[in-house]
C-alpha cells in the first residue's frame, strides 16, 4: 500500500469551478465578498489547497438577507408564482443536479474527502431526489375550513411561508444538505440565505447558479460561505431572518437556539448522535456485520446517524468482533477519486486529532483497541477501528466521535439491551438485527430515536422524516413533517352575516 496520495486528474468543469475567484452568490449572481476575505479550501486526502473560498462577513450576510427579503415581497416574481410553476422550478433544479452528477460527485470528493461511488450514488443522487420529491408539494400545501360556531362568520386557515430562512450546514454532506434544507424551504415559498461550511462551499455555490438557470428568481437563494462564528452568527442574529435551519454539532445547535430565542426565531436543529445498533443472537450475522460495518465506516464515520455503539448478544459477540476486525483490516484507504478506494480521509487535521484523542482515551480507560492497517501520511486519514471490552460509561460509548471508530458492547437480555441502548443524551437513529418479528416490534417501540432501522442501516428517503429525539435536535428534515418547519398557519375570518 502506498502511503502517499496524489490528486488524480479532474474534469475540466470541476477545475474551472475550483479556479474561480472567491465569491458569494447574491441576488442571482456571483460577486466578491464585501469582507474582502478568503480562505484556502483543502483536499482532505492530500492536505493540499484545491481552491480559495470567500469568507463572508456580517456585511455580506446583511446584503444577502436584504436580497432574500426583497425576493419575499408579496409582489415579487417568487411570491406571485403559482404553486404549479414553483414545483416545476424545483423539479428542474433536481434535473440540473443530475445533469452534472459526475462533476458534483468529483467536487464533493475534493471538498469533503468522500469516495466517488458514495458521493455519486448518495450525496448527489439524494440531493436531486429531495428536489424532485418536494417539487410535488407546492400544489398540495393546503389550509382547512374551520367549523365556525359564530353565525355569519366564515373561518379558514391558510399555510403561509415562514419568510426568510437562514440555512447553516455542515461539511459532512455539503450538497445533500442543500437538498434537505432548500427543497422544503422553497416548496413552502420561503426565500433562503445559505451559509455552507467554510470547509466545503463549492457545491452550494454551483447549485445556486444552476437554480437561477432553472428559473428560480434572483434573490430567492443566496449563498454566503463564511466562518460559523462570523457569518453563521450574523445570520442567526439578523432581525430580518425568520427561521434558522441548522445541521451540525449539538454544541453549536444549542448556541444557535439560545441566540435565536431572543427574537423568538423559529429553529430546526439536526444535531449529533451516538446511535445504538443491536445485533440479537438470531440475526443473519453476515448481513448484520456487513450493515453495521458499512454504517460506521462509510464516509469514515462522519455521519450524524453513524451506528457507533454496537450492542451484540454475548453468544455471538466474539464472532462479530472478529468479523468486524477483518473488515476494518481490509478497507483500502486512498484518494476518493481512485476507483479502488474504500476508506477516505477525515475532513481536516482538527477532526483527525479529535478522533485520535478519542481512540487513545478508549485505550487509557481500559478498552481493547483494534486499528486497521497503516493509512497514508498525506491528508487526514484515520484507520478503521474496532473498540471492544468497553463499558457503557466509557467516553467511547457516550460521546460522538465522528470517525471510523466502532465501540462494541456485549449484552445478555432484550430488556437490558433496550434500556442500555436508550441510555444516551442523543436519539438520532437506532437499529436492530433479528429474525424474530416480536423482538423487532418490541425494539422499534421502545427505542427513542428519530429513525429506527430493522435489518438494515443508513438509507434515507425524501419522503421519510429525518431528525432527532433529545439532544439530537428538534424539527425534521425531509418528508411532509419538514414542511411544517417552513410554514405558518394563518386563520382568516370573514364576517358575511
Ligand atoms: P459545527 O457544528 O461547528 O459546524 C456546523 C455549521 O455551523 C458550519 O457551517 C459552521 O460554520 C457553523 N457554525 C459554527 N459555529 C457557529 C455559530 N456560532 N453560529 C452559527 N453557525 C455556526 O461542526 P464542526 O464542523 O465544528 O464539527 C465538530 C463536531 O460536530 C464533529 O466532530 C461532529 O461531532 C459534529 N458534527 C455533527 C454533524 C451532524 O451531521 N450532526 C455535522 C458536522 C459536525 P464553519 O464550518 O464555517 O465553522
Amino acid at each position: 500500500m502506498t502511503l502517499t496520495v496524489e490528486t488524480p486528474s479532474i474534469s475540466a468543469a470541476v477545475a474551472e469551478r475550483l479556479a474561480r475567484a472567491p465569491h458569494v452568490f447574491l441576488a442571482g449572481h456571483a460577486e466578491a465578498p464585501l469582507s474582502g476575505e478568503s480562505r484556502p479550501v483543502l483536499d482532505p486526502a492530500t492536505g493540499r489547497a484545491i481552491g480559495t473560498a470567500a469568507c463572508g462577513g456580517a456585511a455580506d450576510i446583511d446584503r444577502a438577507v436584504a436580497a432574500a427579503t426583497r425576493a419575499f415581497d408579496p409582489a415579487s416574481p417568487w411570491r406571485t408564482m403559482t404553486p404549479l410553476e414553483r414545483g416545476k422550478v424545483l423539479h428542474r433544479i433536481g434535473d440540473a443536479i443530475l445533469a452534472r452528477a459526475d462533476e458534483f460527485a468529483e467536487l464533493e470528493v475534493l471538498d469533503a474527502g468522500k469516495v466517488r461511488g458514495a458521493a455519486r450514488g448518495i450525496d448527489v443522487d439524494f440531493a436531486a431526489r429531495a428536489f424532485h420529491y418536494f417539487a410535488g408539494w407546492p400544489t398540495k400545501i393546503v389550509g382547512s375550513t374551520v367549523p365556525s360556531s359564530h353565525p355569519g362568520i366564515h373561518i379558514r386557515t391558510e399555510k403561509d411561508p415562514v419568510g426568510v430562512v437562514g440555512a447553516i450546514t455542515a461539511w459532512n454532506f455539503p450538497l445533500l444538505l442543500c437538498g434537505w434544507k432548500l427543497a422544503p424551504a422553497l416548496a413552502s415559498g420561503c426565500t433562503v440565505v445559505l451559509k455552507p461550511s467554510e470547509e466545503t462551499p463549492h457545491s452550494a455555490l454551483w447549485l445556486a447558479e444552476l437554480a437561477v438557470e432553472a428559473g428560480l428568481p434572483p434573490g430567492v437563494l443566496n449563498v454566503v460561505p463564511g466562518l460559523g462564528g462570523v457569518a453563521g452568527q450574523a445570520l442567526v442574529d439578523h432581525p430580518d431572518v425568520d427561521k434558522i435551519t441548522f445541521t451540525g454539532s449539538t454544541a453549536v445547535g444549542k448556541r444557535i437556539a439560545r441566540r435565536a430565542a431572543d427574537q423568538v426565531k423559529r429553529v430546526t436543529l439536526e444535531l449529533g448522535g451516538k446511535s445504538a445498533n443491536i445485533i440479537f443472537a438470531d440475526a443473519d450475522l453476515e448481513a448484520a456485520v456487513a450493515g453495521s460495518a458499512g454504517g460506521i465506516f462509510w464516509h469514515s464515520g462522519q455521519t450524524c446517524s453513524a451506528p457507533s455503539r454496537l450492542f451484540v448478544h454475548r453468544s455471538v459477540h466474539d464472532e462479530v468482533v472478529a468479523r468486524l476486525r477483518a473488515i476494518a483490516d481490509g478497507l483500502r484507504p486512498g484518494h476518493g477519486l481512485d476507483a479502488d478506494t474504500e476508506l477516505g480521509p477525515l475532513v481536516n487535521a482538527a477532526q483527525r486529532e479529535r478522533v485520535e484523542g478519542h481512540v487513545r482515551l478508549a485505550g487509557e480507560q481500559g478498552a481493547t483497541v483494534h486499528m486497521g492497517p497503516e493509512v497514508p501520511r498525506d491528508g487526514y486519514f484515520h484507520p478503521a477501528t474496532v473498540i471492544s471490552d468497553a463499558s457503557d460509561d466509557m467516553t467511547c460509548a457516550r460521546e460522538e466521535i465522528f470517525g471510523p471508530v466502532l465501540t462494541v458492547l456485549p449484552f445478555d437480555d432484550t430488556d437490558e439491551v433496550l434500556r442500555r441502548a436508550d441510555d444516551s443524551e442523543y436519539g438520532l437513529a437506532a437499529g436492530v438485527w433479528t429474525r424474530n418479528v416480536n423482538t423487532a416490534h418490541r425494539a422499534t417501540k421502545a427505542l427513542r430515536a428519530g429513525t429506527v432501522y430493522v435489518n438494515g442501516w443508513g438509507l434515507t428517503d425524501p419522503a421519510a422524516p429525518f431528525g432527532g429525539f433529545r439532544q439530537s435536535g428538534y424539527g425534521r428534515d425531509l418528508g411532509p413533517d419538514s414542511l411544517e418547519g417552513y410554514l405558518e398557519t394563518k386563520s382568516v375570518w370573514t364576517f358575511y352575516g
